[in-house]
């Protein structure tokens, strides 16, 4: 070939190089190297193969070998997705092809080289193609692992662990924005006499219908409902007015109610819960734990009061301390 040519495409190839490296390892990598990608290691690939084409049906048949390690490349080391390293496939052996061309001026030649080239290009299509589809849906089973891990199976509310987890972090933003938290400690009254009289089964289902009532509660992204444990829900709220809280308590204890699952042990005549709720500002010397201390207490406060109502405890309570729960202070 041509060596002006030859060092033209070099330098090119080079430089394309040059810049992938340089982004590769540069703090803008995850901005900038997926877009610039697939057009430079399309060049890259395009003109390379070109040259290699022209000198592998002239005096350098041994430089199909780079050709096919670069099919591989394409696919497993370029960090392209594999429709673009497909893309990129077909550049670079269209690449071959118009080497080929012009250096004899007809396919015949390159006959033997461009089957063996295209049999490996195949293969590194299929390989990649398994590769991305393993990978793929390795990210999407752990995406369902994790969210079944936290979630409860019997409600699907989330779990006691992520409730955890959640308050965790809603306390630390809160703390840093100076926001405040409720807490919404959900009991069903009565619910082992339910049991007794309806059986587990009829328990089971009637926890399902006010899981329902609980869930549709926490509605913007920084809310949670959970199953706290056996019987008892809770909901996180998340910057909410003391008011509206306590809305929003009393709306959901009415609503259970008017649910009417019948339950001939309880004051009512139907299935009914007690709520107690904690309204609580994060700050240094208070701590999640002692956030739900309150909401327990509150809760104790609403079954002490005859259950089937809500109880509300601000952190202005601090002091207060019931019989049963007296460990953790704020
Ligand atoms: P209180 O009004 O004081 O809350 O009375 P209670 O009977 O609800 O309270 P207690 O703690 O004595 O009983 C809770 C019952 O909740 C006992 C248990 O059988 C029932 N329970 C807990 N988890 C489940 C569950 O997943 N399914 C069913 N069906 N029952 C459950
Ligand atoms: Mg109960
Ligand atoms: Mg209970």
């Amino acid at each position: 070939m041509n060596l002006g040519l030859l060092l033209a495409i070099v330098v090119a190839v080079t430089v394309c190089r040059a810049v992938l490296a340089l982004i590769a390892w540069s703090p803008w990598f995850e901005r900038l190297y997926p877009r610039v990608s697939f057009p430079l290691v399309s060049v890259c690939h395009g003109f390379w193969a070109f040259a290699c084409g022209v000198e592998i049906l002239g005096a350098h048949p041994e430089y199909i070998a780079p050709l096919v390690a670069d099919a591989f490349a394409a696919f497993f080391f370029s960090g392209l997705l594999f429709r673009q390293a497909a893309v990129v496939t077909l550049v670079a052996a269209s690449g071959f092809i118009v080497g080929g061309l012009y250096h004899s001026g007809s396919f015949a030649p390159m006959m033997a080289f461009g089957a063996h080239l295209f049999i490996n290009m195949g293969l590194a299509a299929i390989a990649g193609y398994a590769h991305e589809r393993s990978v793929r849906s390795q990210f999407l089973e752990h995406g369902v692992l994790s969210e079944m891990a936290a979630r409860d199976g019997l409600t699907g509310l989330k779990n006691r662990r992520a409730f955890d987890e959640h308050l965790a972090m809603v306390w630390q933003q809160a703390l840093r924005d100076r926001r405040s938290i409720g807490i919404l400690m959900i009991d069903v009254d009565e619910f082992k006499h339910f049991n007794d009289c309806y059986g587990h089964q009829s328990g089971d289902r009637a926890l399902q219908r006010i899981a329902e009532e609980v869930d549709a509660v926490s509605r913007r992204p920084l809310d949670l409902a959970a199953r706290y444990g056996g019987e008892e829900l809770a909901v996180i709220l998340y910057d909410l007015p003391r008011e509206h809280v306590i809305d929003i308590a009393q709306r959901l204890q009415e609503r259970i109610q008017a649910l009417g699952i019948e339950h001939r042990g309880s004051a009512a005549g139907v299935v009914t819960v007690s709520i107690g709720v904690a309204i609580v500002h994060p700050n240094l010397h208070r701590s999640p734990g002692g956030a739900l201390q309150l909401a327990d207490e509150a809760l104790y406060g609403a079954k002490h009061a005859g259950r089937n109502r809500i109880h509300v405890l601000s952190s202005e309570f601090d002091a207060r301390a019931t019989d049963v729960l007296r460990a953790v202070r704020f």
